[in-house]
């Protein structure tokens, strides 16, 4: 086990902050390039003002007082973290100690947000949402920036950073780091800060990370994945090793941001294997590079009189991209070409010009984001025809609900992937 000789420990409330517009940008979920204008724009001036008034950014960082790799673990104070990513680039860059760092946005910004969700206003929850990730970046980078600074001038460097939650890291060991953390030295902890049983931290957004340090900046030119300036956006740094190329989410950001869109936990009208199945055999969707997408729903049912003929209906919808919350841009619900079974409904036989001209008129929750079909009041009707409104309205449900769900599945296989 090593004392470590130099050490360094800082803590800032409301330090400075410039969160770049494209790093925001990127959070938001555009692609890279995308200039913000319109609504999207004033969203997002409005949420920067408003945290530039109320916001309460803050860091910490101190360096360990011993540092060890025994096994598989990681001693850090005397307590053990397993994580093989973290051992592994440790060991590679004969790292002697470690850089323990905590970074919040602090808990206004969540409240906030909440208030505009409760208040129905889900694209300013969801801007405000984004520029406290944005912040807990751009406050990462910057006291990455200020440890690197102080380590050149002691002749040493800085490793990439990594956090409980990342890959090879589980989640659960973020209580033990926090609590490690607070072992302050000098300085106060500079905010209220506190870990669930699950590991998740509250406020969320809050990120710990542990920074390697090593003497040995030779083996970091020969060994380009222990650089941390690719993922670096740190402008004016004098000491760069590596252009900087945008590194991906971490895990917790893109799980914020994708859950922000669409929650994974829904409760839906219908039982999940219901919509599995529908998923699977009655859905199409093509979905478009910009993230928007074009979805085919076919309905089979049957008339409820008429010695129940079977009918078949189309429901297209086309939803915009995901970085907007995938809004319902368009919807429309019509008879399969050929199908013969509508015209045995009671309403067609009827008035069938009365009711073909709801079904092609009636587009719920059109111009609303996916996710608002979890909140979407409506009768419930087992009826397999068109009948009237509410049967209408409880197939709209099922679809936008099938649709939701396999966005859902689809998004967390690609996060599954991503680990
Ligand atoms: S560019 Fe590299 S050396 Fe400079 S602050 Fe970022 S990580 Fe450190």
């Amino acid at each position: 086990m090593r004392e470590v000789a130099e050490s360094i420990e800082l803590a800032s409330t409301l330090p400075e902050l410039n969160v770049l517009p494209e790093e925001y940008v990127r959070l938001l979920g555009y692609p890279r390039g995308f200039v913000l204008e319109g609504r999207a724009l004033d969203l997002a001036e409005q949420a920067r003002d408003w945290y530039a008034e109320n916001g309460r950014p803050w860091f910490y960082a101190r360096q360990a007082e011993t540092f060890e790799l025994a096994g598989d673990s990681i001693y850090i104070d005397g307590l053990p973290f397993v994580s093989k990513r973290l051992e592994s680039t440790l060991r590679q860059a004969e790292a002697h100690s470690v850089i323990l760092v905590a970074v919040g946005a602090g808990p206004e910004a969540e409240e906030e947000a909440r208030r505009r969700w409760a208040d129905e206003k889900p694209d300013e929850y969801f801007f405000l949402e984004m520029y406290a990730s944005a912040v807990v970046e751009h406050l990462t980078t910057a006291t990455g920036a200020r440890l690197c600074d102080w380590a050149e001038q002691h002749e040493m460097a800085v490793l990439p950073h990594y956090s409980p939650g990342y890959p090879e890291w589980d989640v659960a060991e973020q209580p033990q780091l926090l609590e490690l953390m607070k072992r302050t030295r000098r300085e106060p902890f500079p905010s209220c800060v506190d870990a669930l049983d699950s590991g998740m931290l509250r406020p969320r957004k809050t990120l710990l990370a542990v920074f390697g340090l090593t003497h040995h900046t030779e083996r970091l030119r020969r060994l380009t994945g222990l650089v941390p300036c690719e993922s670096c956006s740190f402008g004016p740094c004098q000491y760069r090793r590596a252009p900087y190329r945008r590194a991906p989410r971490s895990n917790t950001e893109q799980v914020t941001a994708r859950m922000t869109v669409l929650d994974e936990d829904a409760e839906y009208s219908v039982n999940r294997k219901a919509l599995k199945r529908w998923a699977e055999e009655r859905l199409s969707m093509d979905i478009h590079q910009d993230g928007s997408l074009d979805a085919v729903f076919r309905y089979d049912g049957t008339t409820c009189t008429n010695m129940g003929r079977p009918l078949t209906f189309h429901y297209n919808v086309k939803l915009g991209p995901r970085s907007e919350g995938y809004p319902i841009r368009e919807q429309h619900c019509a008879p399969v070409p050929g199908d013969t079974g509508h015209t045995f409904m009671c309403q067609y036989i009827e008035d069938p010009t009365r009711l073909m001209g709801s079904i092609d008129r009636e587009k719920p929750l059109h111009g609303e984001r996916l996710n608002a079909v979890l909140s979407w009041r409506r009768e419930l009707s087992g009826a397999g025809c068109f009948c009237d409104a509410s049967s209408r309205n409880h197939k709209w449900g099922l679809v936008f609900e099938t649709i939701h769900y396999a966005l859902v599945q689809r998004e967390l296989a690609q996060e599954a992937e991503e680990r």
